[in-house]
Parts: structure tokens; sequence; C-alpha cells
């Protein structure tokens, strides 16, 4: 924790972020393009200072709802909780509009491809504007049942197109699949619920010998509900640089820990998350206040967050360098799951851009996309930037927490990296 700590405020003193004149943006997405008037009219968005309610849809499979007929009961005990933890830092709040129930999966087949039919289905989505916003809705799908296997829960917020959605709807879905002995959406909170059931373990917690309870098990549905209304989890990375070698830079995984610096922000699903101390960090609050309507998509976001990016290169005193070489790296998100001794393999560091600075020691460049590369098969939530001239050398990093931070609470249109060289 303390070294995490130390390790930001280097981060901090080596990149500086100053705002300067609008350029126009040329990035472009794998399945959607946000116009520049789209993006200015939702910068420009006033910040709602009223409470902005969204109504849902909660719906659950039929043999669940057959076998425990009070469930909705508990539906409304989970939005409260919700709400609760919302009403502590947005003006967002939640009311189930309408109870739903639908098929359960024919024996033999997934009850995850039967929801992934389901929510594809317009009579499960609940349009809240009719207007030209964005503002379409949100359903929890729950999917209950005895000895339920190990599914992925889910939370996604996308544009629907075509009917009956029109020009497109953004609309928030949440899939939940819990075992019907400890499910949620039960009213009695006498279930073993500290037992040590490996299934119900891993399968809400994702990790060994927690202690559970219900009202734990309730951080999960949080979490995939900040999703549905927009939120990514907060990745970044810690780098140090040797360098002017062409090794790539070493990163230190044990500083990597988005969970300590925001250990209470349920996207971050830290060990020290509890129901009575969850509350999303400042950052994450200014997005759901300013996404309030559901104007953008997470892939929209990640575009907002992603364009004017500019490099500034600077010599030892404080002077722009004009033609220095920029290297742009990518930092591949599978890193994370690479063995320690290939985590400097250069696969995970891909040369995205080589560049020079123009004459005011500046230069644009293809910035990290976070989830937006998904479909392309490489996810880059950092960059490494390598700098050189007439043998002096200089780097730093770039991550998508940092381009957040610029955008939504600096509110910033140009983010401007400094980059030293000695
Ligand atoms: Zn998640």
């Amino acid at each position: 924790m303390k070294k995490l700590l130390i390790s930001s405020i280097l981060v901090i003193l080596f990149v500086s972020v100053t705002a300067s004149a609008r350029a126009r943006s040329s990035v472009q997405t794998p399945s959607k393009f946000l116009s520049e008037t789209q993006i200015e009219n939702f910068l420009k968005t006033t910040l709602p200072q009223n409470i902005v309610e969204q109504k849902i849809v909660f719906a659950v499979n039929q043999g669940f709802a057959k076998r425990y007929p009070s469930w909705q009961q508990g539906a409304k005990e989970v939005i409260n909780f919700i709400n609760t933890v919302l009403a502590k830092n947005t003006w967002k709040r939640l009311t189930i509009e309408r109870f739903m129930t639908y098929p359960d999966a024919a024996p033999g087949s997934k009850p995850r491809d039967t929801i992934d039919k389901i929510i594809k289905n317009p009579k499960y989505h609940f349009l809240n504007r009719t207007d030209e916003s964005a503002f379409g809705g949100m359903t929890i799908f729950y999917y209950v049942a005895p000895n339920l296997g190990i599914l992925g829960t889910s939370g996604a917020l996308d544009r629907l197109r075509g009917k009956p959605y029109g020009k497109g709807k953004n609309y928030g879905t949440v899939v939940i699949f819990e075992n019907e002995q400890y499910s949620t959406l039960k009213l009695d909170d006498t279930s073993p619920l500290d037992s040590n059931d490996p299934l119900y373990v891993k399968k809400f917690l994702f990790q060994e010998n927690s202690k559970v309870n219900r009202q734990r098990a309730m951080r999960v549905v949080l979490h995939e509900v900040g999703h549905a209304l927009g939120l990514a989890h907060p990745d970044w990375y810690e780098f140090s640089f040797d360098d002017g070698s062409s090794e790539p830079p070493l990163m230190d995984f044990s500083q990597y820990e988005p969970a300590a610096l925001y250990p209470t922000d349920p996207m971050t699903f830290g060990d020290a998350l509890t129901p009575e101390n969850a509350e999303f960090s400042n950052l994450n609050a200014q997005m759901l206040n300013r996404n309030a309507f559901l104007k953008l998509s997470i892939g929209e976001i990640f575009q907002l967050l992603a364009r004017n990016v500019v490099v500034r290169v600077k010599n030892e005193k404080g002077k722009t360098v004009a033609g220095a070489r920029v290297k742009v790296f990518g930092v591949d998100y599978e890193i994370k799951n690479a063995a320690p001794e290939k985590k400097r393999s250069k696969k995970y560091f891909p040369l995205r851009q080589t560049l020079r600075t123009d004459s005011e020691g500046k230069v644009k460049i293809k910035p990290p996309l976070g989830d937006l590369d998904m479909k392309k098969g490489r996810r880059f939530f950092a960059e490494i930037i390598k700098v050189a001239k007439d043998g002096k050398v200089g780097g730093a990093y770039l991550d998508t927490i940092m381009l957040q931070k610029a955008r939504i609470l600096d509110e910033l249109d140009t983010f401007v990296l400094d980059v030293v060289i000695r």
C-alpha cells in the first residue's frame, strides 16, 4: 500500500496535464462512430443537480418465480441497496417499473445461451425517453436454479439498433446467475452462507475461503449494475523506465492494484468492500452523473476519453524539443495473465506508432482505447511512450485512468503528456 502511494506521487511528478486549443478528432472505433457534434453536445451537457430516476425492468426465470413467489420483494431489496450506495455521491436512482419472468433453459441447454437470446428481445426493455436522447434503460436478469454450476455474471451498456430501437438507444443489461440455495433474492438470511461451500465462494466472490453472506453477495450485483450504467474497470499500470535500451519497461505487478487505491469502489472489488462502506470513487461518481441519461455506451465513453492526446517533449531546462522521435508502444491487456518470467516479452508491447515532434515540440498520438480494441483481439489500457533526440532519451506512460481524470474531473479537451529527455 505504502509502495503504491509513493509510485503514484512519482507519476504525478513526471506527467503534467494542460488544457490547450481544441483540435479535430480522427479517432475511429471498430463498430461505432461518434460524431464531433455528439461529442461536443455530451461535453456541454449540464450536470444534473436533481435526482435522475431511471426506470428498470427486473426479470427472473419462471421456474424460480414459481418456487419462490416472494422474489419481487427480494428484487426490491436489491434495488434499495443499490440506491443506498448511489445516494452517497450521485444523482442517479433506480426504480423498478416492471417485473417480468422468462422461460427457463430447456433441459440439456445452457442458461447462458437462453439469456443471450432473451436479452435481445425488445419486450424485456423499458424505454425511459422517446426523444432523440439515447436514454433507453436497464434490465436486470436473474437466473436462479438449484445446483447451478459456475457461470459468469455480466453487466454491459450497449447501443441497440434496428427495430424497434430506431436510430439506437442505450440499454444496460445485467445478468446474474445464482445458486438457488443462496440467492440474493431470498429474503431470509438464514441459508448457510458462511459455509465453505466452494461453489458459492467461487461463483459469487471469485476467491477461496471468503466469509460470505447474502449482503456481501450483493456486491457482485452492484458491480455489474455499475457496468450497465456505463462504468468500466479502472485499470492502470505502474512502470519503471531504464532506458535508452530497446528493452521494454519493467512492470511491477505488485503495484498494479486498483483495489488498494479505491478500496471501497464497487468497480475495483477490493477485499475491504462491504455493503456498509461501498461507495463509488469521485471519478466514477462523476461518470455516473455525467452519463445520467445514458447518452454514451461504455465503448463511446472510451472514445470520448481517447481523443486529442498530445505528447510534448521538453529538455531538462524546460524548453520544447522539435524533431524528437516519439515511439508509442501499446501495453497488451493480456500481460496480466502472463507468467512472471514472460512479463517483459516484447510481444506484449507492440509498437503502434513512430512519430516526430513538430516545431512546438508536440505530436498527436493514437491513445490507448481500452475495451474498444477488444473486438480486434487486443486491448490496450495503457501505453508506453519512448522519446529520443541526439542521444538523449525520456519516457512516460499513459493509461485510460489518466484520460478519465483529465476528461471527467478536470474537463480538459486536450490531454498533453509532457516527457523530459535527458
Ligand atoms: Zn466487471
